[in-house]
């Protein structure tokens, strides 16, 4: 491509279910190329499968865009000049492609039935060919428009035939293109099968539907997944036969997102059941029902979450590590994208996320954990989520640790670990806590430190040590052996929480 085009790239989802964070890496780096280039980013929805077609994927795409702040400048929603955005919209646009290809020799009509091709499959199966394919092995044993006579093919169309466009894939020949990561890369031409490219109902497929856009849309650089690799013979020879081989974006597979053993492609599979989020957000199957924990839902902050994503397969030749969205796309270049797969670390990722969040300031991370502290059935004013944030941030990972931290700042703590007190209880810490707990009414000024002060006190009247009284009060009032300090919490919940958490708990160290 000539250096004087305005940057345009594109993400191209198939609207079929949640956004792997594959996917969300893929916009991003789509996205941060367009912006240091100053270009444009165009989002175009590749629904040609109408099988596959999942309700609600779309508007999905979108939500997660906005959530992680990377706004396309064309889209569905937001149309340019180059629309429609959605392929479904533009199947009119095809049918002349792909008649030009049959014309120019590059392509043919296909008129064999599911059953004819199952058959095929059959009859050709052997050791050496485990899994025959339509190709120049076995086209020529089919009924297209290779194998049969010019007046049969005329007269199958004419009476209306169903049929399918292939791409004839040319025998031992070599493409090959410089791809932005890879390099050099060659394929062998025989190696390919022969690609419907217009299907029966006349849709297009994602193959021919994708050059056509990308040349159309005027696209001059494509980022995608290195899974789409072995697709690339197909659609350089179809930028070639369309003639239009000087408009062709350059390529850039980028790295797979590898499981955290660092062996094979990470799948929603994998965080099921390592316990971590897959998809960008939460994701409800519409017909299956499944339900898939998202980045978002599990509590990562929306430019954390970037941060993170922009680390995995790309840095740029520094020990940094924390990134703005700014800082990002000013550093960007592919020409620090790695070639190998990335592995993804869920304790990194949260490592990223505990730095954002001890970037925010009070208020609005109370703002963030409200939907955290609702969806465990409590509710808090802003103020009071305020202070626990201040008390508990530095403890938490991600928003959802905000409960797990510090759900006792909200509601009384139902398990707790009576075990660890009662092995050293005794009459006299019996009597210190319930006098203590009575005596909370005559605090007058209530902070934690007046209200320290008072039980250092009572403490030392009674001849106890912090060490035998600190621990039970700890457990008493949050349940286990954690949380910040007990007099600030002591504070946070009031006299009356106190007093009743104390009590609940010496009426069962009595039984
Ligand atoms: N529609 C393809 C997908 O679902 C896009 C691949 C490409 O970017 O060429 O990922």
């Amino acid at each position: 491509m000539s250096s004087s085009k305005k940057v345009r790239v594109r993400f191209a989802p198939s609207p079929t279910g949640g956004l792997h964070l594959g996917g969300v890496r893929t916009v991003l780096y789509n996205y941060l190329f367009a912006k240091h280039h100053g270009g444009e980013f165009i989002l175009r929805i590749e629904d040609t499968d109408q099988k596959r077609f999942v309700e609600g994927a779309e508007d999905y795409i979108f939500q997660c865009l906005e959530w992680c702040g990377l706004q396309p400048d064309e889209s569905p929603r937001h149309e340019g000049a180059y629309g429609p955005y959605r392929q479904s919209e533009r199947k009119h646009l095809y049918f002349q492609y792909a008649q030009k290809l049959i014309d120019d020799g590059y392509a043919y009509y296909a008129f064999d039935t599911p059953d004819e091709l199952e058959e095929m499959r059959k009859r050709f199966k052997s050791s050496s060919n485990p899994t025959p394919q339509y190709d120049q092995a076995t086209r020529m044993h089919m009924r297209n428009s290779l194998s049969l006579s010019p007046e049969k093919v005329t007269e199958m169309l004419g009476v209306g035939t169903p049929y399918v466009v292939r791409l004839k894939m040319p025998e031992n020949t070599t493409v090959s293109m410089v791809d932005m990561v890879r390099g050099e890369v060659s394929f062998e031409t025989g190696l390919v099968d022969d690609k419907v490219l217009l299907k029966a109902d006349g849709m297009p497929t994602y193959h021919l539907a994708v050059v056509v856009d990308d040349y159309l849309m005027k696209i001059t650089h494509a980022f995608r997944g290195e899974e789409w690799l072995p697709s690339a013979p197909v659609h350089l020879l179809l930028w070639k036969y369309l003639g239009w081989e000087k408009d062709m974006p350059q390529w850039a597979h980028l790295p797979l997102i590898l499981k955290p053993d660092g062996h094979g492609k990470l799948s929603k599979r994998d965080g099921e059941r390592l316990g971590f989020p897959v998809f960008a957000m939460d994701w409800a199957d519409p017909n299956t029902g499944e339900k898939t924990i998202g980045f978002r839902e599990r509590g990562f902050l929306p430019d954390a979450f970037i941060n993170l994503l922009a680390l995995l397969g790309w840095n740029d030749g520094t020990e940094q590590e924390i990134f703005s969205l700014e800082e990002l796309i000013t550093r960007f270049s592919m020409d620090r994208v790695h070639k190998g797969g990335a592995r993804f670390d869920f304790e990194k990722a949260k490592w990223f996320n505990h730095q954002y969040l001890l970037q925010k300031d009070n208020e609005s991370l109370a703002k963030m954990i409200q939907p955290f502290i609702a969806h465990n059935g409590v509710s808090a004013d802003q103020e009071y989520l305020e202070k626990v944030v201040g008390l508990i941030k530095e403890r938490c990972h991600l928003l959802s640790d905000f409960w797990t931290q510090g759900h006792f700042f909200f509601e009384a703590p139902q398990d707790i670990d009576l075990k660890t007190i009662s092995e050293k209880w005794t009459p006299q810490k019996q009597y210190f806590f319930s006098t203590w707990a009575e005596s909370l009414t005559t605090i007058n000024d209530w902070n934690h430190q007046n209200i320290e002060q008072n039980f250092s006190q009572q403490m030392a009247e009674s001849g106890l040590k912090k060490g035998d009284v600190l621990l039970p009060l700890r457990i008493m009032l949050v349940g286990g052996k954690y949380g910040p300090g007990v007099f600030e919490i002591i504070e946070m919940i009031g006299q009356e929480q106190t007093r009743q958490r104390v009590s609940i708990v010496l009426e069962k160290l009595k039984t």
